[in-house]
């Protein structure tokens, strides 16, 4: 029985049109989506020279019938939706009946298909074959249920959409980080990813998000992140219902269903310097959302600097009727009913788990401290055939990934990682510059080899509780305190640590109007440049909420007559020029808040104890118990690490007691 037809003129009207063929990558999407929309358990892809020369993909969904299957190669012929009224309830990923034809239109497809139906008169399985759009071939052919698809000499006929395509390496990986978090999403299903002799990916099904992060990026990733879960019943959000007058005696108010966030978000640590590494899925479908994405900077502000962004894989549920997919020709963007709701939602339910974890950057070891490049959550491109393949069968085995080359961490220490060039950023691990600067390293080098100890891949806990038991040891250069605890060695860096006490106090004291201000023995008197005093005129107020009491001097200079309480007289004015500076370069994405909270960074820094400043004891012990109480004691306000731990295990291993 044929399931396909094609949309009446009225319903393919209402769908948001546009080419979603752009290159391999959308080809994969596409064959990906429908091969998912099929039911299917395995998915197998193929691809030569980036998807230029071939994408094959191949699955064991339902398949199609004869008919079906020609009728799939007609505009706006689709088994998902029949009315205008389906397109507010889409509950597959395609919905618009579009992407086969245009994909045939552009290149050599060969379909073999044959429908899973288990009726007595089961229809033998159909291979179709079309070249730019024209039909070349319609055979009957023995085939097993399923779909395979391939696409070759894509664009051939279109050689100025050719021209657009990048290298075949790049847009292999376009394809291989697609393929990759299409995985992540449905850790139930097989997925595979060849290209030429290589095997990419190999996942075999597992039973939860977390086995196949592992199984796909290795335990090391893992440990960088942070589980997110958290369900929200829909019903508080209120639910469009007819007035009481409207409603017919067997109405039945609607059943609102829940908002439904999991998946992970990486430590504050974890630092990449452009979002490639956020992905997001909205009901299976991965979106590229601006209110999601505004949602998960909220979710990280103060946590990361704001030139920087975490690792993200989240998966948002909701009931179909909630979000719309109907708004963008590829699918990437949605609209949700409720923008609002999911935002705050999505910002709290992340804050939520880094605020629980609020973990402490380890102590890094020489391998820790050395990779500049580490995976974006991409694949790795020169992955080891066979080798990688066994070991990606295999869903726990004790190798550290199947994305690093296959030895122990402390046989190939470094060059390992870089692998990962081109489709991967350099990452700023927050912890690193620390402890190279400290010379930490050779330091740990006990055994007088030199050579790097073995990398201690353990799970970074929150820690916030074993801070307020810390006991201070001394000071390392006046800068650093050393304490202890029963189970670790801390360092605290003084001045970030007071920082962050700071911070949270003058946003506290600004909420209740509070702040404390010191009144100057004399005026002192600052000189503006031009964009400083426009600037200055804008938040003048704010400043004065924040304790500073200014007057105006003349056309561009000003007379500070008082200041926060714990600035000095001298850092006045370097504090003021270097936040109207600031504000000034971020001026077109500056909202109060943020206003608010850049003034309350820039007092936290001026106001705080200084490196090379000898503490007291009970100087430390205070500081040490007051950073215990603080929201979020692992980063400064700009982000820098607070505190780094040695663990006792570490400690021991690198003694070789263990
Ligand atoms: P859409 O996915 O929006 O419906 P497509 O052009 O991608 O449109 O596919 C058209 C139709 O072809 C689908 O509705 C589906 O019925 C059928 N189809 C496509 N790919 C497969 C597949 N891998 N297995 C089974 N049916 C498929
Ligand atoms: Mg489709």
């Amino acid at each position: 029985m044929g399931k396909i037809h094609v949309l009446p003129e009225h319903v393919a009207n209402k769908i948001a049109a546009g080419e979603v063929v752009e290159r391999p990558a959308s080809v994969v999407k596409e064959l990906l989506e429908n091969s998912l929309d099929a039911g299917a358990r395995r998915i197998r892809i193929h691809i030569e020279a980036g998807g230029k020369k071939l994408i094959q993909i191949a699955d064991d969904g339902c398949g199609m019938v004869r008919d079906d299957a020609m009728l799939a190669f007609e505009r706006h012929a689709t088994s998902k939706i029949r009315d205008a009224e389906d397109l507010l309830n889409i509950a597959t990923l395609g919905f618009r009946g579009e992407a086969l034809p245009s994909i045939a239109s552009v290149s050599r497809l060969r379909l073999e298909t044959a429908s899973n139906e288990t009726s007595s008169q089961r229809e033998p399985g159909t291979m179709i074959e079309i070249a730019g759009g024209r039909l070349l071939k319609v055979e009957e052919a023995g085939l097993p249920p399923g779909t395979s698809i391939s696409v070759r000499d894509l664009f051939f006929n279109t050689p100025a959409r050719k021209k657009f395509l990048r290298s075949e390496s790049t847009e292999l990986s376009h394809i291989a980080s697609l393929v990759t978090h299409y995985a992540l999403a449905h850790p139930d299903k097989h997925f595979e990813l060849h290209s030429a002799a290589n095997a990419m990916l190999i996942a075999s099904p597992v039973q939860t998000h977390a086995e196949r992060v592992y199984q796909v990026f290795g335990k090391e990733i893992l440990d960088q992140l942070l589980p997110v879960a958290a369900t929200l019943p829909l019903a508080r959000a209120g639910l469009p219902e007819p007035p009481p007058w409207r409603r017919d005696d067997d109405y039945e108010a609607p059943v609102p269903g829940d908002l439904r966030v999991h998946g992970f978000v990486s430590r504050p640590e974890i630092q990449k310097l452009n979002r490639n590494s956020m992905f997001v899925f909205v009901n299976g479908r991965l979106v590229r959302d601006r209110q999601i994405q505004h949602a998960l900077t909220e979710a990280y502000r103060n946590i990361l600097p704001p030139t920087v962004y975490p690792v993200v894989l989240l998966f948002l549920d909701m009931p179909p009727a909630e979000v719309d997919a109907n708004v963008h020709p590829s699918k990437v963007e949605v609209r949700f009913r409720q923008q609002a709701f999911v935002h705050d939602f999505v910002r709290d339910s992340v804050r939520a788990t880094l605020m629980k974890a609020r973990p402490v950057p380890q102590f890094t070891t020489e391998i820790h401290a050395q990779p500049t490049a580490s995976p974006a959550l991409s694949p790795n491109l020169h992955s080891q055939g066979l080798e990688a393949q066994a070991a990606a069968m295999s869903p726990f085995r004790d190798s550290p990934s199947t994305t690093l080359e296959l030895c122990p961490p402390a046989v190939v220490p470094t060059i390992q990682r870089l692998a990962f060039d081109g489709a991967i950023e350099v990452e700023a691990n927050a912890a690193v510059p620390v402890a190279r600067g400290l010379e930490a390293v050779p330091l740990m080098n006990v055994d007088g080899c030199g050579g790097p100890i073995p990398a201690v891949a353990e799970p970074m806990n929150g820690d916030a509780p074993s801070l307020a038991s810390l006991v201070p040891l001394g000071q390392l250069r006046d800068s650093f305190i050393l304490a202890v605890d029963d189970s670790s060695l801390w360092i605290v860096d003084q001045h970030v640590a007071h920082e962050r006490v700071l911070f949270e106090r003058v946003l506290r004291q600004r909420a209740e109007a509070q702040v404390e201000s010191q009144r100057l023995l004399m005026p002192l008197v600052i000189e503006l440049t031009v964009s400083q005093s426009a600037i200055f005129t804008d938040i003048s107020d704010e400043l004065q909420r924040n304790g500073f009491e200014v007057e105006p001097f003349g056309t561009r200079t000003i007379a500070v007559k008082t200041a926060p309480a714990g600035i000095e007289a001298c850092d006045v004015e370097r504090m003021l020029h270097e936040l109207l500076d600031e504000v000034d370069r971020e001026h077109q994405v500056m909202n109060l808040e943020k206003v608010r909270t850049r003034i309350a960074a820039s007092i936290a820094c001026h106001a705080a104890i200084k490196v090379n400043m000898p503490l007291e004891r009970n100087k430390m012990e205070w500081l040490l118990r007051e950073l215990a109480l603080t929201e979020c004691p692992m980063t400064c306000p700009h982000g820098r690490p607070v505190v780094l731990r040695y663990s006792l295990k570490e400690i021991q291993k690198a003694f070789k007691r263990i």
